[in-house]
């Protein structure tokens, strides 16, 4: 088996055996950055020297018997995750000289336990879009495809794996950042439940939906990855104090006497039937392995883009208001003093996308209109969470479609933002809900990778692991592998 194809847990069992170094792991990554990263433009920065240093000590822990979950594992995050001496821009030109002095949680547990940070990853600016053409870096591109757009906003973190160039990456969720690139680059990801990982140090979008989450070719790595990440935080007052079960301990319970529920909104015209197809085949794998197929309604489903882009854009508002030139980023001097500076340098910072959003919110919040939008919105956002609720009373998770369609061209909805938020309507309610999804591949549309999403209950990553386990016990789809030469 060649180590692209290996799991996390078996490289770590070839380097134990000395059967490759991290140092070899390293050089194979970097060397795959620099042959295939000028089409796919995934890594914003690449760390070649410290990733090569870090990997030495590495290789001198493990021949020392001091090895943690990660030793010696090449790993990237997206470019939102502060890293202590490397620089952070969020996608954007209003950070593109920005280098926080400290690491985010995620970012610091993952080192702790050994990975090797190879670089930044590309993504959408201030993480906001589906396609990651809306990257002051440029667009990203698919592996599978290069014409054709890799998601987003993490679409640098699932290019990346999808190109062979790292073994797994960090990225984050608002609306779908992490399930919906998993899905259009053919790898795992995995959205944890609000609070189930630490925030602190990842650049802010809407604070009330953000969340840190592994992207991974296979469920055993995503498993092995949330672990590390996730648990409380006192330095994020959002993180909740549970504990955080051995994922990998309970991956292979299999799902025979679950219930699944398939909610009836999310099955609709619209959807593409090559997405239709794949997803009822893996519902069948499901039948056969044991479990009970329901049907389940989530009826406030259709207002949830709107409920979402009410609330994501408000909180981007107020979030995005300290890039003001003084105390972060790139700085303009402009006529009539301090508001003139703070005019030029947002005007010259922020991109058409994060421009609208702010707009947005900001009316959204305006005194007069409070109350008919922002307010009206947290009130949808309480029925639809409550759908969900009433809907984990019959079922132990939900199977859905990632999106309607598989990948679309690069340029296809540029031109019309309401149709590129649209195609967000089946991972938006889960994170307006607060709870857990994963993305995992389950089959092909011509020569691009379908993703099934499996949505849990707040704080049940385990069961939605377990079932994804099942399912790619049963079937090779996470085996698959872009054909780029
Ligand atoms: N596509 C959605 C948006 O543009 C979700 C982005 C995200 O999850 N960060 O807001």
């Amino acid at each position: 088996m060649s180590f692209s194809q290996m799991s996390i847990r078996q490289l770590q069992q070839a380097l134990r055996d000395g059967k490759t170094s991290s140092v070899e792991l390293t050089r194979a990554c970097l060397a795959r950055i620099a042959a295939t990263d000028e089409r796919i433009n995934a890594f914003v920065t690449v760390c070649a020297e410290t990733a090569l240093a870090a990997a030495a000590e590495a290789d001198s822990k493990l021949a020392a018997g001091e090895a943690g979950p990660l030793t010696g594992i090449p790993i990237a995050v997206k470019d939102i995750f502060n890293t202590a001496g490397v620089r952070t821009s969020c996608g954007s030109r209003i950070l593109e000289n920005y280098t926080a002095p400290y690491d985010a949680t995620a970012f610091a547990r993952l080192q702790e336990q050994g990975a090797i940070l190879l670089g930044k990853l590309n993504m959408d600016e201030f993480a906001m879009g589906s396609s990651n053409e809306n990257s002051a870096n440029g667009p990203v591109r698919n592996p599978w495809d290069l014409e054709r757009v890799p998601g987003g906003s993490s679409g640098g973190s699932a290019a990346a794996l999808a190109a062979g160039q790292a073994f797994a990456t960090l990225g984050t969720d608002t609306g779908g950042s992490i399930r919906q690139p998993a899905s259009f680059c053919g790898v795992v990801g995995l959205k944890p439940t609000y609070g189930r990982v630490s925030r602190y140090g990842v650049i802010a979008y809407a604070s009330s939906l953000d969340q840190v989450g592994p992207l991974t070719h296979c469920v055993e790595d995503a498993a092995l990855m949330l672990g590390v990440v996730a648990g409380y935080d006192p330095a994020d007052s959002t993180s909740v104090d549970c504990p955080v079960p051995d994922y990998l301990a309970g991956l292979d319970a299999g799902v025979k006497g679950m219930k699944i529920g398939l909610p009836r909104e999310y099955f609709i015209e619209g959807l593409d039937p090559a997405i239709k197809q794949a997803v009822e085949a893996a519902i069948e794998v499901y039948r056969g392995l044991g479990a009970e197929i329901v049907e389940v309604s989530l009826p406030h489903t259709d207002y949830a883009v709107a409920c979402y882009y009410l609330i994501a854009t408000a909180e981007a508002s107020s979030n995005l208001a300290r890039y003001d030139g003084v105390r972060y980023g790139v700085r303009q001097q402009g006529e009539g003093g301090l508001s003139g500076m703070y005019e030029k340098t947002r005007a010259a910072g922020f991109g058409d996308e994060v421009k609208r959003r702010i707009m947005l919110g900001t009316y959204a919040l305006s005194s007069g209109y409070y109350d008919a939008y922002y307010l009206k919105a947290q009130k949808v956002r309480t029925l639809i969470r409550e759908d969900f609720l009433k809907a984990f009373e019959q079922v132990d998770l939900l199977l859905t479609p990632v999106a309607p369609t598989a990948a679309f061209k690069l340029g296809e909805k540029t031109d019309d933002p309401l149709q590129m938020y649209l195609s967000d309507i089946f991972t938006i309610p889960v994170n307006l809900a607060g709870t857990c999804a994963l993305s995992l591949p389950c089959g092909m549309d011509g020569q691009l990778p379908i993703g099934l999403q499996l949505i849990g209950q707040p704080f049940d990553e385990m069961r939605i692991l377990q079932a994804a386990k099942a399912y790619e016990a049963e079937t090779d789809w996470h085996q698959q592998r872009a054909p780029l030469d």
